[in-house]
């Protein structure tokens, strides 16, 4: 064998190589294919199917539990324990209108040097939320009727819009029904000591109250 023929494969062997060269692509294509193919059907069924990063994908799609308005748990707004700080990373409390954190934040300062602690039970709520508690008002009173005069729908309340606190405990609340306005927050419901909405000025005067029709 000449120094040449190692250069230059024979004739033969050219023409294998060059056929090969051809061929290339069709091979490459179905080895990523197989490829393709064992990681869906293969490997995947091994997956838990939670580990799938697809599979979370899709779910976090189609999943109600990812849509805030469809939700009735914490992301929902309910609050765990029933009790929350304005400091507290829940969507009941980040989903309120600001203005109105920033009155119940200062009235829960001055009550604070007045002695009295009170927290949030309830604040922002989704549509599904809000409609979760009509529903379980009906079941408790027996028809929409009496539901409706202690659970507002989704549509009104102002819950649902983040314009609305519930304040507990008792004493709290009744700590703002007397210094509320000082903030311009005002008791809404007469049959609702506990729920609170920024309908004034500081130091202004809140509009009538209602009678029912909670929120
Ligand atoms: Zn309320």
């Amino acid at each position: 064998m000449t120094r040449q023929d190692l250069i230059q494969p024979p004739a033969h062997v050219s023409a294998r190589t060059s056929r090969r060269t051809g061929r290339r692509p069709v091979a490459v294509g179905l080895v990523v294919a197989s490829v393709v193919l064992a990681a869906v059907f293969g490997a995947y069924p091994l997956l838990d199917r939670a580990d799938s990063p697809v599979v979370q994908a899709v779910d976090g799609v189609l999943d109600p539990g990812a849509d805030p308005a469809g939700s009735t748990g914490v992301d929902g707004g309910e609050i765990p324990d029933g009790a929350a700080t304005l400091a507290d990373d829940l969507p009941a409390v980040t989903g309120l209108d600001p203005a109105l954190t920033e009155a119940v934040r200062q009235a829960a300062s001055d009550a604070a040097t007045d002695g009295i602690d009170f927290w949030v039970t309830s604040g922002w709520r989704s549509p599904a939320f809000q409609q979760r508690l009509l529903d379980e008002a009906v079941r408790k009173h027996g028809s929409l009727e009496k539901a409706r005069e202690l659970v507002s729908t989704p549509e009104l309340s102002e819950h649902v819009h983040g314009k609305a606190v519930d304040i507990g405990p008792t004493e709290g609340a009744y700590w703002l029904v007397e210094h509320g306005t000082d903030y311009g927050l005002c008791q809404v419901y007469s049959n609702e000591i506990w729920h609170f909405e920024l309908l004034t000025e500081p130091g202004g005067t809140c509009p009538p109250m209602l009678d029912g029709a909670a929120g």
